[in-house]
């Protein structure tokens, strides 16, 4: 088993939260969540983030932000009949799953766990009952993610334009997360730091709280 982590805020204040929480980070492609959870690293290590399964091919090597464990698409689904994922969906063509047993071993060491999943896969979340609270990354213009994934070349330009159509849907569907995070460009820092902040809120809730008077 994982061990606590040591700058645990929730163990502040005779608290001793145990137990840890998800938080689910969510937004269209582009919008550069991921590289809002890479800055927050500089800024607390209180959290781990969920290594997903999926059937998408892995990109070129030292792609920043690849966190993956690759799968072919009939091990995928012995997966999901197995009932092995927490969520798991077709996303632009690919299949992403998080694992059940990854995040329950980290909440039980008491860690923060970052899902940075579709939308789809995070309104599965949603209805599950289990301790979590959602996040939504967006730019404060959609173009903005639009332009970035052009200018990123990790995708081919069908793909692009594939993404960018399912990114309409996924705007329409932010009014169901708990807290949006807008990350312009120039603002990853202020971006990560909001995340950071909601984090530390997070962590102090009654309910996340054994305080032992
Ligand atoms: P990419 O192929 O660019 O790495 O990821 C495509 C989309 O799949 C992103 O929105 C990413 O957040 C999402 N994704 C990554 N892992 C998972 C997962 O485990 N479950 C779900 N539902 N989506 C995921």
């Amino acid at each position: 088993m994982t061990s606590a982590p040591e700058n645990n805020p929730g163990s502040n204040n005779n608290g001793e939260r145990q137990i840890g929480f998800i938080v689910i980070i969510s937004g269209a492609s582009g919008t550069g969540k991921g590289s809002v959870i890479e800055e927050m690293k500089s800024i607390r290590n209180d959290f781990v983030l969920s290594i997903s399964t999926t059937t998408r091919k892995p990109r070129a090597d030292g792609v920043i932000g690849e966190h993956y464990a690759y799968v072919s698409p009939d091990e995928f689904k012995e997966l999901v009949s197995a009932g092995a994922f927490l969520e798991w969906a077709e996303v632009h063509g690919n299949y992403y799953g998080t694992r059940k047993d990854w995040v329950e071993e980290k909440l039980n060491g008491g860690w923060i766990v970052l899902l940075e999943i579709d939308v789809q896969g995070a309104l599965q979340v949603m209805q599950r009952k289990i301790d979590f609270t959602s996040v939504f990354v967006t730019p404060s213009d959609r173009k903005v993610a639009h332009t970035r994934l052009r200018e990123r070349g990790t995708e081919s330009p069908e793909e692009i334009e594939r993404r960018i159509r399912n990114s309409a849907w996924e705007y329409q569907q932010m009014n169901q997360f708990e807290y949006i995070v807008v990350n312009d460009s120039g603002k990853l820092r202020e971006a990560a730091e909001t995340l950071s902040a909601i984090l530390t809120a997070e962590c102090v809730k009654m309910p996340r709280i054994r305080i032992r008077p």
